[in-house]
């Protein structure tokens, strides 16, 4: 079972900032910016791609999730949604997680 099935079992404690139906959100516990939460579907599915293949209800409650958590932590300023995948794309836990950074000016393009 991944780390982030734990969590959402919550065999795992987290620092829960939004959860509803189809998704749930908590705080990186390394954070790299001012805001830095993750957002996984309750759902499982390893990556962005094999989420959308699941039905369109866990999509759009995913999505909807992401953007009540975006709401939840008022970055009017604006912010990064990140998909890590694969290994090349720095992804260390085979369950599908959206990165929202916020709070600081971010550069481009990312390291
Ligand atoms: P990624 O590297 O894109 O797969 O993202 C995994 C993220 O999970 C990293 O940013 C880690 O800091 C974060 N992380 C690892 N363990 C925990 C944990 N127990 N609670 C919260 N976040 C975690």
């Amino acid at each position: 079972m991944t780390l982030f099935e734990k969590i959402l079992k919550g065999d795992i404690p987290s620092d829960k900032v939004y959860e509803d139906e189809y998704s749930f959100a908590f705080k990186d516990i390394s954070p790299q910016a001012p805001v830095h939460v993750l957002v996984i579907p309750k759902t499982k599915a390893r990556n962005i791609e094999e989420l959308a293949d699941l039905s369109q209800e866990v999509v759009n409650g995913y999505l909807k999730g992401i953007k009540k958590t975006i709401q939840t932590l008022e970055l009017a300023e604006g912010y990064r949604v990140v998909f890590n995948t694969g290994e090349w794309g720095g992804q260390t836990v085979d369950y599908v997680h959206a990165h929202i950074l916020g709070k600081r000016q971010l550069s481009w393009p990312p390291g």
